[in-house]
Order: structure tokens, then sequence, then C-alpha cells
């Protein structure tokens, strides 16, 4: 039979380096579906319509939020970011995991709605690694910065609400321990 599809989220701050794990996680379990969110914000350069987020206009999010297609949805600085509750509904129920990469809050939101989620925080290996790694990554301007370093403060009050956290000081160590738990958690069942 068949084992039943389990939910899995992913939390950090920005610049946590939830992203490269992510996409590691992904590679590793071909199986495990991407939750893909909708979101306001500007596409990145390097991202991809469909695959990384649907991005839309804040009319059509807003058409969604009253059309009650989403699970949780969160205004994150100037932006909406939600999960469509058709993601986890379809993948469930034909038994496919699902890996979501959203901020504390959703992750937090997606329990309460499915207790039997896997909520996994990484955290940076301290405030000031964060803001080094923020600023190096060059994908804000200034305020959108400033901004992300607030919310950031945030995010780390919760951690303890998380069943599992993960210091990320060496990407290679952190991720195999990551890597031994996905499937310990496929394998449950
Ligand atoms: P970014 O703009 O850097 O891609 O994402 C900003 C934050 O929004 C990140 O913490 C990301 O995980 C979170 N996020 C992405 N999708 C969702 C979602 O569907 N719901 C919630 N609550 N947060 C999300």
């Amino acid at each position: 039979m068949k084992k039943q599809g389990k939910i899995i989220a992913v939390s950090s701050p920005s610049g946590g380096g939830k992203t490269s794990i992510v996409k590691r996680i992904l590679k590793d379990y071909p199986e495990i579906i991407f939750s893909v969110s909708v979101t306001t914000r500007p596409k990145r350069a390097n991202e991809i319509d469909g695959v990384d987020y649907f991005f839309v206009s804040e009319t059509e999010f807003e058409k969604k939020i009253a059309n009650n297609e989403f699970i949780e949805w969160e205004r994150f600085y100037d932006y909406y970011y939600g999960t469509l509750k058709s993601t986890v509904v379809d993948n469930i129920t034909k038994g496919n995991s699902v890996l979501f990469e959203i901020d504390v809050k959703g992750a937090l939101s997606l329990k309460k709605i499915y207790p039997e989620s896997v909520l996994i925080f990484i955290d940076p290996p301290s405030f000031e690694e964060l803001i080094k790694r923020l600023k190096k990554r060059k994908t804000e301007n200034e305020t959108d910065l400033e901004k992300r370093i607030d919310r950031a403060k945030m995010e780390l009050s919760f951690k303890s609400s998380f069943d599992y956290i993960f210091i990320n000081d060496e990407l290679e160590k952190v991720y195999s321990k990551i890597k031994s738990l996905i499937k310990e958690i496929l394998n449950k069942e």
C-alpha cells in the first residue's frame, strides 16, 4: 500500500539559506512535490514563473483571497504570498509528499490545519551572519533590506515552535542531517 503523503515545511528568516536547502531536497527526493506559492513580489532574474512562484498582480491575488483559494496567506513586506489549497489537497489525496518553503507564520498556520506536518527551521549561525548574507545577496534595495532585517528578528522569536531546528553554519554538514531527517519522515507510515 502506498504511504500517506507527508507535509514538510522549511522556514528561516530571509538570508537563512533555506532556498539552497530546499533545492537540494527536491533534487535528492524527486518524489516530493514543491508547493509553488503565489506572490505579488516582482520576479527576480533567476526565477521562473510557475516554477519558483506564480507571479500575479495585487488584484489577482485579492481575487484568490476572496475566492477562498488559499490555505494561508501573508502580507510580507509590501507583497502578498500565499499557499494554494489545491496544491496540498490534490497531492495529499494522491499520496504525494509536499514540501513548502514558507515564512514562519505560514508554517505555523499550516501546522494548525495539518497537525501532522513537520516544521523545519533553518537557523542562521548568528544575527550578524544573517545580515551579512542578506547584504551579499543584493536582491533587495535598502528599504526592503531594512524590512527584511526587522522581519528576521520576529521570525527568530518563533523558532521554538518548530519540530526541528538546524543551525546553518556549514551547508554540507547541515544538509546531510536534513537529508537523513527527510528520509526518516518519508519512510514513516
Ligand atoms: P522571497 O521574497 O525571499 O522569495 O520570500 C519571502 C518570504 O516569503 C520567505 O520567508 C518565503 O519563505 C516566504 N513565502 C514564500 N511563499 C510563501 C507562502 O505561500 N506563504 C507564506 N506565509 N510565506 C511564503
